[in-house]
């Protein structure tokens, strides 16, 4: 049975105290167990983060980017062996996790042009003889807490960046699904990363409150639920660091009566089912405006709905997995039958999905709730699962209230083939990401990724160029060199 541990100073290192098992969600067997960092243990990464940190914010930017590139190298010779970790602690099936991996990569990419990135502003002859100039600098030691839901990408949002800027990093990848990121965290070192610039914490709360609390620490990035990143953000601005906390979501997609219905419907099936609907960008309500368009909608998507593949990573021809614990199952299955006694119709139930030879997998299957309502405790929540709600508004002003009066604004897309509403929608909508005729506006890694409302706490949203000035801090530098023949009298006015 694998024993996942820790990666600190270069070195793999397991704890001898708590320990969590490790199940494979599409049987429910267990296949190892995670052993979780102590408050010591995660001092001793911060410490081995801290002393490299003079030495790796010394080397040269264009040697830093060249770790990069050779990083992204093994990423792509190790893809498969990747995925079939993400595959086995996940449930993804391989074609999403391969999709999870090269989205990951676009972030390393990206960290490879961090020299050119960095090279601040100048102006000469600010005043006499005066130049002046900002630069950014690392901060120092940096970390990222992550979650379950991608356990390679989200790492890879952080790190990679924050180290080719000069920091050095500490790593808490999810407990539920650790490996991954350790193995791919292996594979930085296998590219040339000096031992102790990133290190990783395989843990639960007790690492990251010590992570939010050390002084060491000069920032926080952190992905998860809202209720953790809003105690997160709270707790680490407390301390004094610079934080970014990206939370929960509840995305709506608006669909317009003049849509094209067929593309909408199969946008819709991919956006709410894919990766079991597990994916912060998940579309888990659609808003259909007019009541001909909702039964369109509810038609198409519960014919296209009957030919799902649900099953085990072993099929790469499958649609989507099992859910990540029977915990998380049993609250998925618990909001639909509270849909249902609210009032809502259930069209397709995936609650008791047949699948045979997968009895013991944390599985359901594709759902679709109509006539659901604003005071529903699936409208209000974030279920995390493979359900469509479907919501029915008489205009667009209507829907667009209800995505503005949702406590979540991360992604939203509106299907339309009216150019002048596309334009008012994505000017005034409360969200932070926004797709027209697109069902998942994840924003490519030269953007930056973030949410409005309770989806972000913070200032700066993740990776792209909010990443860049988030993993560092300005410094201004005005300089006199004065002429000899220039030589001023003093002067007590303000400059
Ligand atoms: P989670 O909040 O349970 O866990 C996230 C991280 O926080 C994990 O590393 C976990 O160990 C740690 N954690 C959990 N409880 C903690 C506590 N009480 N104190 C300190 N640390 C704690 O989230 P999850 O279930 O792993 O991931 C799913 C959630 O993440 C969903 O809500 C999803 O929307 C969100 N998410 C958001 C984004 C985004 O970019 N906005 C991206 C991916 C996932």
């Amino acid at each position: 049975m694998n024993t996942i541990g820790h990666l600190i100073g270069g070195k793999t290192v397991t704890s001898s105290g708590r320990v969590l098992p490790l199940n494979n969600p599409a049987t429910g067997c267990q296949e190892g167990i995670v052993t979780l960092a102590s408050a010591s243990e995660t001092r001793d990464a911060i410490a081995a983060a801290a002393a490299a940190f003079p030495a790796w914010r010394a080397t040269p930017q264009s040697k830093r980017a060249q770790v990069m590139f050779r990083f992204k190298a093994e990423l792509e010779k190790h893809a498969d062996e990747i995925c079939q970790l993400v595959s086995r602690e996940h449930g993804k099936i391989p074609h999403d996790a391969a999709g999870e991996l090269v989205r990951g990569i676009e972030n390393v990419e990206y960290a490879c042009f961090a020299p050119e990135l960095l090279k601040g502003e100048f102006s000469k002859n600010v005043g006499p003889d005066i130049d002046s100039w900002s630069e950014f600098q690392p901060l120092g030691v940096v970390a990222g807490i992550t979650p379950f839901n991608f356990p390679v990408m989200v790492p890879l949002w952080m790190y990679p960046l924050a180290i080719a800027c000069g920091n050095t990093f500490v790593l808490k990848p999810s407990e539920r699904d650790p490996s991954a990121a350790i193995f791919v965290a292996q594979l930085a070192h296998d590219a040339g990363l000096p031992d102790g610039v990133l290190n990783v914490v395989s843990g639960d709360k007790e690492a990251v409150d010590v992570l939010l609390t050390d002084p060491e620490v000069q920032a926080v990035s952190f992905v998860g639920s809202t209720p953790v990143a809003e105690a997160v953000y709270t707790t680490a601005t407390h301390h004094g660091k610079r934080c970014q906390a990206l939370g929960g979501a509840k995305n709506h997609a608006i669909v317009m009566p003049d849509a094209d219905i067929e593309n909408a419907v199969q946008s819709m099936m991919g956006a709410a089912f894919g990766s079991s609907g597990e994916r912060c960008m998940s579309i888990s309500v659609v808003v259909a405006v007019g009541q001909e368009t909702a039964d369109s909608l509810v038609e198409g998507l519960k014919s296209e709905m009957a030919s799902l593949k649900i099953g085990s990573a072993e099929n790469d021809a499958n649609d989507f997995g099992p859910l990540i614990t029977a915990e998380h199952r049993d609250r998925v299955v618990n909001l639909i039958s509270s849909a249902e006694s609210e009032g809502a119709e259930l069209i397709v139930d995936g609650r008791s999905p047949k699948l045979p030879g997968n009895e013991t997998g944390y599985f359901v299957g594709g759902t679709l709730i109509d006539q659901v309502t604003q005071d529903m405790a699936c409208y209000q929540q974030e279920i995390f699962g493979p359900v469509l709600c479907v919501v029915r508004a008489h205009n667009l002003d209507e829907a667009m209230q209800l995505v503005d009066d949702h406590e979540y604004g991360n992604g939203t897309c509106l299907f339309t083939r009216d150019g002048e509403a596309a334009r008012y929608f994505s000017d005034n909508i409360k969200a932070g990401m926004v797709g027209i005729n697109i069902p998942l506006p994840v924003p490519v890694a030269y953007h930056s990724f973030g949410g409005w409302k309770r989806s972000l706490f913070g200032d700066l949203s993740a990776y792209g160029p909010d990443g860049l000035r988030f993993y560092t801090r300005r410094k201004t530098i005005t300089q006199r060199w004065p002429s000899a023949y220039l030589r001023e009298s003093s002067s007590f006015s303000f400059p």
